[in-house]
């Protein structure tokens, strides 16, 4: 068996499409461009590529995007004097603090500054607690881009026994708590978890976010079943240069899953145009206009 290939990159082309039709629709109807406001702090090289595909994507959207740039030497306070100013910006709709962010400063502190309704990374504990107690909440967006991704195959997930491997509070946890919203039966699978090729063997679909290059190997996966691989390791390539690798063993797990995501071109594409849908229904919210059709 060969998996069918799930082509992150032109569902997230979709996705961004979806937002850009609403973008035209509230500029048109209601007057409104939703903002989206990324600060990075320091120079990271791999947080500069992504804040400028955000910008590009915002932009490209219809959205007005906020840049802020702070030096690697910034200070705590100074980072949350910023946050204070965009909270009360009512140009700027979602808030997106790009991590890791330097020693000096608490992320959580500054995670829990961001004003809810502006936190489209979905990592505020308010927006984390009414995903968990299926409230209206924003979510985090590689958790809902998996979740996207796994109904592009499974019209619904009610019902189907989904694995999780990794329990961290921005992919495992809240992707636990929307597959628990999507009625699947989910089990969360960790580094105690015992006999985990046993537990990965039970899932109709299997979502991978641990951080091990390639360590969830075919004969782990159920044949024909769905595997959504959110893992990025960078491993050395030939020639000396570096490849990009999923946690999922691809070439084995090909064989023996029904469908299955790429790395790179799957869950990556994806984190992006969710924050584009978080950034439109938090604009949404914000002038209290319905919620939009993505
Ligand atoms: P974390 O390191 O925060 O969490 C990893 C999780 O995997 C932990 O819960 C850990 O368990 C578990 N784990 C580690 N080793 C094992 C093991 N041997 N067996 C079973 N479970 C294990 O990682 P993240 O959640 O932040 O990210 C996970 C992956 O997803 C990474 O590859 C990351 O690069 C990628 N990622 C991709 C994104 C995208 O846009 N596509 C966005 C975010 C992340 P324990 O809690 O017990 O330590």
């Amino acid at each position: 068996m060969t998996a069918e290939v799930i082509d992150g990159k032109l569902i997230a082309a979709e996705t961004r499409n979806k937002v850009a039709a609403e973008v035209a629709r509230l500029l048109k109807v209601h007057n409104v461009v939703p903002g989206l406001a990324v600060v990075l702090v320091g120079s990271n090289p791999a947080s500069q590529v992504y804040v400028g595909s955000k910008k590009k994507m915002t932009v490209e959207t219809g959205m007005r995007s906020f840049e802020h740039l702070l030096p690697e030497t910034a200070s705590e306070a100074e980072l949350l004097s910023l946050i204070v100013k965009l909270n009360a910006d009512p140009a700027v709709n979602g808030i997106l603090v790009q991590l890791p962010l330097p020693p000096q400063i608490d992320a959580a502190k500054v995670i829990s500054a961001i004003d809810p309704g502006k936190d489209v990374d979905g990592f505020h504990p308010l927006n984390a607690g009414r995903l968990a107690t299926g409230l209206p909440a924003l979510v985090p967006c590689t958790p809902l881009g998996c979740v996207i991704l796994a109904k592009s195959v499974h019209k619904s997930l009610a019902g189907m026994d989904a694995v999780v491997v990794g329990r961290s509070n921005i992919v495992g946890k809240p992707l636990a708590a929307l597959l628990i919203a999507e009625s699947a039966t989910v089990t969360v699978a960790h580094s105690k978890t015992n006999d985990l090729p046993a537990v990965c063997r039970r899932a109709d679909v299997l979502f991978a976010a641990v951080g091990r290059p390639e360590m969830i190997r075919g004969d782990w996966i159920r044949l024909g079943a769905t595997v959504i691989d959110v893992g990025i390791n960078r491993v050395p390539g030939e020639g000396g240069k570096h490849r990009i690798v999923g946690d999922v063993h691809y070439a084995e797990a090909v064989e023996r899953a029904g469908a299955i995501t790429p790395v790179p071109g799957g869950v990556g594409p994806m984190t992006i145009a969710c924050l584009l849908v978080n950034t439109v229904r938090a604009a949404c919210v914000a002038h209290g206009l319905p919620a939009p059709a993505v």
